[in-house]
């Protein structure tokens, strides 16, 4: 950091993300949010910011970043929408525009994004608009967010035509990643996120999903110092990526491990409780870690340790029955074709040749994709 935050009593590390003239920090560590104010000061052009938040958050921990924000002298005002996927749509993001331009929020002025992916998402593409484009700022809620959706700059909505079609690579200007904001987030959506976690393991480090092994469940169940280092080895995957691979021309494509699968079994089930992303994505690294075990690829020994792990720490590995689902392969494969990797009439699915060690590969047949949904669904 070249400038000192004024803070002393927290103890945070820092991940650059190396982009140039768009470089920023993520700052990870247990109490930030109280130090907002003067952690985020050192990046503001102009001390007057938007908070853009969701009730949920709202109401949780709402006050204690305005009054860290008004410690620090910066003006601000919060921007209140409602929790839930149906958050990012045309008709939300349009009002959300008309409230910030009726409060002046001028181009010098910032938007702190203070919520989970949903908020992150939004409150980053109204920046990327908003005249033109404004600064702004992450304070991901969620571990989801922490480990994932806060970093790498990908913002938007949804459009009846599917998910995430309307947005834009937007990169933030600092993102704050306080750990003990999850203390208030429900289990379920701690291993939605943990699933994710695994993902950085499973696709390029061998040594953190031998450190997961022992320590996930610590991650899962509260243990600061195992969510620090779970979300800064997270972010520090991702941000290496992303500064390769801005755009997803190339390595970036890895994060999709377990995603072709999972967006599948996410439409199916209508995006929404029924099954969440990181539960899709969870069965769907079983899937994608399933069909290279039937390519030669991954060793039958490897998928049974990633079956444990799973299993062990409370992420899904088999498909569950839900009412109202009627589960058929044929239906899953089509949502895939769906799919926005798919290149030249072929889909590009991630696959393991061991744990750690993902690729990226267009010559998997649908024949081949077909017979390891069935039999995951045979077993389920
Ligand atoms: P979310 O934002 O809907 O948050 C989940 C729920 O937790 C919400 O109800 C929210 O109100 C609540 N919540 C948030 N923080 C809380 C806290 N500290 N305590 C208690 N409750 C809290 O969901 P998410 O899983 O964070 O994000 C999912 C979204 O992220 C999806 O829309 C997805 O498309 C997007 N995403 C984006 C990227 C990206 O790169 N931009 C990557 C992954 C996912
Ligand atoms: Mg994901």
């Amino acid at each position: 950091m070249t400038s000192s935050p004024s803070i002393s009593d927290t103890a945070y590390s820092h991940v650059p993300v190396s982009l140039g003239d768009r470089a920023y920090n993520i700052l990870i560590g247990a109490g930030l949010l109280p130090n907002a104010g003067g952690l985020i000061k050192p990046v503001l052009r102009t001390p007057r910011v938007a908070i853009i938040t969701d009730e949920t958050v709202a109401a949780l921990h709402l006050t204690t970043l305005q009054q860290s924000l008004n410690a620090a002298g910066i003006d601000n005002f919060p921007i209140i929408l409602a929790p839930g996927e149906s958050t990012k749509s045309l008709s939300v993001y349009s009002d959300l525009m008309s409230k910030l331009l009726d409060s002046r929020l001028q181009r010098d002025e910032a938007i702190i994004a203070f919520g989970g992916g949903v908020i992150g998402d939004i409150a980053g593409f109204a920046a990327s608009t908003l005249r033109r484009g404004i600064d702004f700022i992450q304070i991901p809620t969620t571990l989801l967010s922490q480990v994932d959706s806060s970093v790498g700059g990908k913002t938007g909505i949804n459009a009846a035509q599917g998910k995430n079609l309307i947005g834009a690579f937007y990169q933030p200007r600092l993102v704050l990643a306080d750990v003990g904001l999850l203390e208030s987030l429900p289990n379920r959506e701690i291993l939605a996120g943990y699933a994710e976690v695994v993902k950085y393991g499973l696709l390029g480090d061998f040594a953190f999903f031998e450190w997961l092994e022992a320590n996930g469940k610590k991650v899962i169940s509260g243990d600061i110092a195992a969510r620090i280092a779970a979300v800064e080895t997270s972010v520090r995957t991702k941000a290496h990526i992303v500064a390769e691979d801005e755009r997803e021309g190339g390595v970036r494509a890895l994060l999709n491990l377990g995603h072709t699968f999972g967006h599948a079994l996410e439409a199916e089930t209508g995006y929404g409780s029924r099954m969440i992303h990181g539960e899709a994505v969870a069965l769907g690294m079983i899937m994608a870690a399933e069909l290279s075990v039937q390519m030669d690829l991954l060793s039958r020994q490897d998928i049974l340790r990633i079956r444990q792990h799973f299993a062990e720490v409370g992420l899904p590995c088999k498909v569950p029955s839900i009412s109202g689902v009627d589960w058929q392969a044929e239906t899953l494969l089509a949502h895939m074709r769906q799919d926005k990797k798919i290149v030249g009439g072929r889909l590009t699915l991630i696959l393991m040749k061991e744990i750690g060690s993902a690729f990226a590969t267009q010559a998997v047949s649908e024949a081949d994709i077909l017979s390891v949904i069935t039999d995951e669904l045979a077993s389920a």
